[in-house]
């Protein structure tokens, strides 16, 4: 039952939300930056976002040689280069805007694990490629003898440029960031249906407390993975990944973010304890959902890495194990675009969306305005 206020105020809105993760709060904040009057709202239908913003293994990178060569030999050279762009002024953009500190960024390094010898001429090939956009050599071998992987690892490629960061703190500094400039988030609200209205839109809301309609003059879809609900048509596959976290043990103290099998699976140390995710690539067919759940052959998978050769002979005992959701394409670069005069799509982030997820937002936040 609403009453005459909620009907004939609170409901209104200038810019609707669909999604809580890192595009829609950073779509929010910029559009809040640039029309500092207006009402916006986040619209997110889980207690924290359901995608993939609080459920990523908070690495800050860019690319690997493997996944870099990959991405020349399917999109060429100038379109790689642009790729790694994105993906560096992005991390950029997140620091600048959110602050070292508050997010836990850490430039520790990125570690590509070879189990044959590294090429030696690919690396010098992707270092002259980036110089002239990153401005150094990023990428450099070293030995494998300060971390205590088995001596499956033969070396690594470093990446000097990238590190990890915090996601809990980064996701909380965006929160805070965006309630702040008056933006409202409402939690456990599913858009279930957007309306077509003159001069605007009718967000249809499912609530605890039963449905709402909200009015809205523009709509930013943020709904990554779950896009085709309100696209149908548009190219964006669900992908899930999986993470594991083991319980503190003091041998868990490396620094840096570790990758292996062409980015597919990676690790990276939190508090004493080995966090290690990934291995999509094992099943396919199964880890194109958009539900929630653990693959128990993935999971053995990982645990098996962490015997064989990230840390031989080390006692641990899985603490935590959770899933989130990616979306793909067939083409690796976002989708940002103009849907009809009162909708905005942002979504399709991929696998890297740390780095790229608030650059979307913004220039999401562009073409509202
Ligand atoms: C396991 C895992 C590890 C990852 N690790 C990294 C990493 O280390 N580094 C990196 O750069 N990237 C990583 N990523 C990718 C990165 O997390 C994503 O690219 C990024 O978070 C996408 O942000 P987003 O805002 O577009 O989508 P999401 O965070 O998925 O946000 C979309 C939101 O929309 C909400 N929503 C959907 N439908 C509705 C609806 N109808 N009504 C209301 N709300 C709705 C969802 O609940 C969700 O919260 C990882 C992803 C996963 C899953």
């Amino acid at each position: 039952m609403q009453s005459y206020w909620e009907r004939e105020t609170l409901r209104h809105f200038d810019l609707i939300v669909v999604g809580g993760g890192i595009v829609g709060l950073s779509t929010a904040l910029f559009y809040a930056e640039s029309h500092p009057n207006s009402r916006i709202a986040i619209m997110e239908r889980g207690l924290f976002p359901e995608g993939a913003s609080t459920k990523n293994a908070g690495f800050a990178c860019f690319g690997s040689i493997a996944e870099l060569k990959h991405d020349v030999q399917s999109m060429g050279a100038e379109r790689t280069i642009e790729l790694v762009q994105k993906r560096f002024s992005g991390l950029r953009l997140l620091r600048r805007t959110l602050g070292d500190q508050a997010i836990d960024y850490r430039e520790v390094g990125g570690y590509e694990l070879c189990f044959e010898a590294p090429d030696l001429e690919l690396i010098n090939f992707f270092n002259n490629l980036l110089e002239p956009t990153l401005g150094m050599r990023p990428y450099s071998v070293v030995a494998n003898n300060d971390f205590g992987f088995s001596g499956r690892v033969k070396s690594m490629i470093k990446n000097a440029l990238e590190g990890t960061i915090d996601t809990g703190k980064m996701m909380r500094a965006l929160q805070r960031k965006v309630g702040l400039l008056g933006v409202q988030t409402f939690t456990q609200s599913a858009v279930t249906k957007i309306e077509d209205k003159a001069g605007g839109k009718i967000v249809c809301v499912e609530t605890t407390s039963g449905p709402v309609k909200l009015l809205a003059q523009q709509v930013a879809l943020c709904t990554n993975a779950f896009s085709n609900d309100f696209l149908p048509k548009v190219d964006v596959q669900p992908g899930r990944g999986m993470i594991l976290v083991t319980k503190p043990n003091p041998v868990f103290d490396w620094e840096g973010s570790f990758h292996y099998h062409d980015g597919y699976h990676y690790f990276r140390t939190v508090n004493g304890r080995l966090l290690l995710g990934g291995g999509r690539q094992l099943d396919r067919e199964g880890e194109a959902t958009t539900e929630a759940g653990i693959n128990d052959s993935i999971k053995a998978q990982l645990i098996a890495d962490i015997k064989s050769f990230i840390a031989p002979n080390v006692a641990f005992e899985i603490d935590l194990c959770w899933s989130g959701t990616m979306a793909f394409g067939a083409d690796k670069k976002p989708i940002v675009q103009r849907i009809d005069d009162c909708t905005v799509a942002g979504i399709r982030l991929g696998g890297m969306g740390v780095a790229i997820g608030m650059g979307v937002g913004k220039e999401l936040a562009g073409l509202l305005s």
